[in-house]
């Protein structure tokens, strides 16, 4: 990896999953780090948590629908890796509440960026914004593919990240001033959590490993390691040519049913209540009429979508590890850590 530049990087959302495991290796390789949270009551929270107590780490108070601090946590910044975004783990009522802070909060994040002379701005974005709304069968995808921002069935995350990242190139593409902009697009990110404040993508491993499923819905989604995806965002901030590119961060496209073998194969008793059998889809369109979480997948079910990663293989040298590790590392650690009872 080339020296890391003298002047800092700003990480957005310090208290996230991503970015947690981001900083832990941008400080071990060397770099200075300004990092957001919404509120400085966090600080201390957060450094426990990335077990961090360097001078070389900054913390600055920020929220995406305010344009209060942005300027301030990007001064002097030659680099951002922008990540903060909502991602919950239910449905929200109105899809305002993600769409309006994912959008915005970027749009204030670029601004300060380019007001602070920032030269290179990696978005994390989402294979949200690429591989939707097309339905039943089989569907590849590559980075030139768009989700498009009414896309049927979508949820509000899958648009809020189209339409955050849409917004984003139009803006640097109309108003950038030369920045450097490229988003990492990963899929549904999986590995060790270190505490229980774990991202929404960790909630289906729990879910499977507690038996709060009953029966498996035919749905899937790309697995990608926590891991990979924090040093793909480190090779996208320092190597040349990246400009306007998007990199796909996937590994391969698995059905819950897959994600619930591989449980079965590597836990033993811990995935004793880890199901196997399959719902039919009628069932889950049925649930759908009374509950939002199956209504989120019903336009998900018999879809498969691949999602080709060879472009960041290709152009960064990102070598991802086996998904199978990310899945038993996230339920080994939800586990260790007592958010799964055994
Ligand atoms: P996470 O742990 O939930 O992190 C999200 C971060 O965004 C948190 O630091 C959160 O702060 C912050 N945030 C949310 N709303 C905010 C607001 N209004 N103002 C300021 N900060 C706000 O999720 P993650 O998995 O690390 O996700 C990081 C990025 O990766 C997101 O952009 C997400 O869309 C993207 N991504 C994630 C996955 C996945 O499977 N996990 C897949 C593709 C893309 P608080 O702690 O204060 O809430």
């Amino acid at each position: 990896m080339p020296v890391a530049p003298k002047t800092p990087v700003l990480v957005t959302g310090g208290s996230g999953y991503i970015a947690g495991f981001l900083i832990r290796q941008l400080l071990a390789d060397g770099w200075t780090v300004h990092t957001t949270v919404r509120s400085l009551a966090r600080e201390a929270a957060v450094r426990r948590l990335l077990a961090v107590d360097d001078t070389r780490l900054k913390f600055f108070a920020a929220d995406l629908m305010h344009d209060a601090g942005w300027a301030e946590a990007a001064a002097g910044c030659s680099h951002v890796a922008h990540l903060a975004s909502p991602l919950p783990a239910g449905v929200p009522k109105h899809a305002d509440e993600l769409i309006v802070p994912a959008r915005d909060g970027a749009l204030r994040v670029l601004r300060a960026a380019r007001d602070a002379g920032v030269r290179r701005f990696v978005m994390t974005s989402s294979v949200a914004a690429i591989a939707y709304g097309r339905g039943r069968g089989e569907h590849h995808f590559t980075e030139a593919d768009w989700t498009p921002d009414d896309a049927r069935g979508a949820t509000p995350y899958i648009r809020s990240k189209a339409i955050a990242e849409r917004a984003a190139r139009d803006w640097v593409a109309r108003e950038g001033g030369g920045i450097e902009f490229c988003s990492i697009n990963p899929s549904v990110v999986l590995g060790p959590v270190w505490s229980r404040d774990y991202s929404a993508s960790v909630v289906i491993v729990k879910k499977l490993l507690q038996g709060a499923l009953p029966a498996l819905p035919d749905i899937g989604f790309g697995v990608v390691d926590v891991r990979d995806v924090a040093d793909l965002h480190l090779r996208a901030l320092v190597a040349p040519n990246m400009v306007g590119e998007r990199f796909i961060a996937s590994g391969p496209f698995m059905k819950l049913r897959d994600i619930a073998a591989v449980l079965k194969r590597e836990l033993g008793d811990d995935a004793r209540r880890v199901p196997t059998r399959g719902v039919p889809d009628a069932v889950v369109r049925l649930a759908a009429l009374f509950n939002p979480l199956a209504r989120a997948v019903v336009s998900e079910l018999g879809a498969v979508r691949h999602q080709d990663a060879s472009h960041a293989k290709a152009v960064l040298g990102w070598v991802p590890r086996p998904v199978d590790e990310s899945i038993v590392d996230a339920a080994r650690s939800l586990l260790a850590l007592g958010i799964v009872k055994r």
